[in-house]
């Protein structure tokens, strides 16, 4: 290794066919006077001053709490910018904000975005803010992809006007570590989405399980869509694990079974620091082995711990990474694999698809979910919503008729929403998704409102929120009943038009004013 640090950017890194590391940095809630030295601002500069670091990546207010933004910190190392990757959510800020923070982001010549849905929001000043969630990741990736195509925007006199593109290199998440098919499928049908949305590259969510990890890279080879993949690690302690092991930390999974390793060897003279350390350098060792693009390290507050961990990673034999793959194989049981078990490697097969999996899309059961009311919804749908078939001109023709009187069109508003409320919970936005999501309601159903596919933040099946049943595992029960789960990797991306709230979602739905309406120009996917 060169005792030079890199001069790659994040895109040269990632692409190229060597393993580097990347290093996370947490900013912090309250700020640092000008006048002291800035303790966030040195811990970046030594990082990016190793020639073991390729990168470093700057969180977004993780943990639902609010942080000094990262580009805050980006921007105090104006000679590293191509080095630097910023996490951007989508919890505080509506698709407008999210807009203005990506130009701003391309003015200051930072490139690098891990595009993210974001946690809900666990604090806030006066009591726990309310998260935005206008967009998810997917919208997100789709907006800043379409920023680098040249955004069309309306111009002046109403003319279609392209503004400059931008360059940005967009990464995005994905989960592996879910226990059930109803919600790891989800995970792995969004994330083919965002690669096709304009993702570059992709970092799972925290696991201990190597096998799981490399589903990842055998999803992406299976369906023909391979970007560098990122191995993500971070450096536990006792306490961290209890709160991962307890479900309360969203997408960050450790199971029973590493819980009680982390207990034996916290029982030590060092607290469990040296075993702390290993796990963390073979889970880089087996990265590197699997072929990476990078592996990338947080929960660490020092740089020279970042630099410990990785020269153990270094020191190791070449073929050790096999050994290690063996033993990081905290799994729990039961978990749904998409690939097969091989003994031998103790990874996935790549050409093995699970075979329960595969008898069970042949023969799906019928989930408690499959209720009486969907099968109804989906008929009338068929009958009265379906575009050109059964009574949409008749239903088209009648809307309208009574479109331009406020009493009419006033009272059939209220029957739908009678009806609506009572068989869904609707909430009235105008804009309406049921058939996007098996005829359940996202704004009931969801506490992010998504109507994009799963957040990551679901755990054993239930929403993060950990007051109902994760709203996408439910749909994909519904959809894999009649064989339509696939379908979830092809459904458009979805943008709720927040001009269409409080109005009839049948009527705009007829009358061509919704998301549903055909597009004039190719949209998005
Ligand atoms: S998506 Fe909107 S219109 Fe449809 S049921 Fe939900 S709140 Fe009502
Ligand atoms: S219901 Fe599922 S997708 Fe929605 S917020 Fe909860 S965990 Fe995320």
């Amino acid at each position: 290794m060169s005792a030079e640090p890199t001069q790659a950017s994040v895109r040269e890194l990632l692409q190229s066919a060597d393993f580097c590391y990347g290093a996370e940095v947490v900013t912090t809630r309250g700020f640092t006077p000008p006048e002291d030295p800035n303790h966030y601002r040195q811990f970046a500069e030594a990082l990016l001053a190793d020639s073991r670091i390729g990168y470093i990546s700057i969180t977004d207010s993780p943990g639902g709490a609010p942080m000094i933004p990262p580009d805050w910190l980006a921007g105090l190392l104006p000679d590293q910018r191509r080095r630097i990757v910023l996490h951007l959510t989508c919890k505080d800020m509506n698709r407008n904000g999210l807009e203005s923070t990506a130009w701003r982001y391309a003015s200051m010549g930072l490139e690098n975005v891990l595009v993210l849905t974001g946690d809900l929001p666990t604090t806030g000043f006066g009591g726990a803010a309310r998260g935005v969630f206008d967009l998810d990741s997917l919208g997100l990736l789709r907006l800043m992809q379409s920023m680098n195509e040249g955004l069309v925007i309306p111009g002046r006199r109403g003319e279609p006007q392209k503004l400059p593109a931008t360059h940005f290199f967009l990464g995005c998440a994905a989960s592996p570590f879910k226990f059930y098919e109803r919600e790891l499928m989800p995970q792995y049908f969004k994330l083919l989405r965002k690669i096709k949305a304009g993702a570059r590259w992709v970092i799972p969510q925290l696991g201990y399980d190597m096998r799981k990890f490399n589903e990842i890279k055998l999803l992406l080879a299976a369906r023909g869509m391979e970007v560098p993949v990122v191995g993500n690690v971070y450096l536990l302690t006792k306490t961290v694990a209890k709160m991962f092991n307890s479900g309360k930390l969203a997408g960050c999974v450790v199971s029973d079974s590493l819980m009680a390793d982390v207990e034996k060897y916290s029982a030590g003279a060092d607290k469990g620091r040296s075993f702390f350390r290993e796990l963390a350098a073979k889970q880089l060792a087996v990265f590197k082995g699997l072929g990476f693009a990078a592996g990338y390290l947080g929960g660490i507050a020092k740089p020279e711990t970042f630099f410990e961990i990785i020269d153990m990673a270094e020191s190791y034999a070449p073929g050790d990474w096999r050994t290690f793959l063996k033993e990081i194989r905290y799994d729990r049981p039961g978990e749904f694999f998409l690939f097969d078990h091989d003994p031998e490697t103790g990874l996935g097969e790549p050409s093995r698809i699970n075979p329960d999996y595969l008898e069970s899309l042949k023969h799906p059961k019928r989930s408690k979910q499959v209720t009486l009311g969907y099968r109804v919804s989906r008929t009338v749908h068929d009958v009265a919503f379906t575009r050109g078939k059964g009574l949409w001109n008749v239903m088209r023709g009648v809307y309208s008729r009574i479109d331009n009187s406020r009493l009419m069109s006033g009272m059939a508003h209220w029957l739908e929403h009678q009806a609506k409320q009572l068989g869904y919970g609707c909430q009235d936005c105008g804009d309406c998704s049921l058939p996007d999501c098996a005829y359940l309601c996202p704004l009931a159903s969801c506490s992010k409102g998504s109507r994009n596919g799963p957040c990551g933040g679901s755990c054993d099946g239930e929403c993060e929120a950990r007051d109902k049943e994760c709203f996408w595992a439910r749909v994909y029960d519904r959809l894999k009943y009649y064989g339509e789960s696939e379908s979830m990797t092809e459904m458009p991306i979805i943008y709720y038009n927040a001009d269409l709230e409080h109005t009839s979602s049948w009527a705009n739905t007829y009358l061509d004013r919704d998301h549903s309406a055909p597009k004039e120009e190719a949209k998005p996917e």
